[in-house]
């Protein structure tokens, strides 16, 4: 996925009726994963594909949520929906990225990427263009649609 992971967590958000600083925890939980881009680009000079950091693994993630939560509820209560809502925005980004990105859903027994569509290299086309001009895109412009309606419903109920 390229785009539209933040409105992916805006649609989570609002199904979940979170609004405020709960909703804005979505919303970064939504592309945090996509942070790892800084290590990709200026530390790593793009060795190796970057869902191959741990923040794009899923069992890395659900650790660090689970292991939140569990501080959260012992210390700090008030910021168990913030976590809560950050965790699953983060792994909607997983899931997401799962569709034609590739994700180590076997991690860390294996390191292997496992995608369910496969968008193929084209001789003389950057990647991305490849990706923006491939079928998939038509699912990011639906989510969107989707989370611009939600948007502007809420905008109208305010
Ligand atoms: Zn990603």
């Amino acid at each position: 996925m390229i785009t539209a992971h933040l409105p992916a967590g805006y649609i989570l958000a609002r199904t979940q009726r979170w609004d405020g600083t709960i909703l804005a925890a979505a919303l970064v939980g939504s592309v945090f994963p996509d942070f790892d881009l800084l290590a990709f680009y200026l530390v790593d000079d793009r060795a190796f594909h970057h869902h191959h950091y741990w923040v794009h693994a899923p069992a890395f993630a659900l650790i660090c949520g689970a292991v939140a939560l569990l501080v959260s509820t012992l210390f700090a209560k008030r910021l168990s929906r913030h976590i809560m809502a950050f965790c699953a925005a983060w792994l909607l980004h997983i899931v997401l990225d799962s569709l034609a990105g590739g994700i180590m859903w076997l991690w860390p027994a294996s390191g292997e990427l496992f995608r369910i569509i496969e968008v193929p290299p084209r001789d003389g086309i950057h990647w991305l263009v490849a990706f923006l001009t491939h079928w998939t895109i038509l699912l990011e412009l639906v989510i969107w649609g989707v989370a611009l309606a939600l948007f502007w419903r809420q905008r109208r109920m305010a």
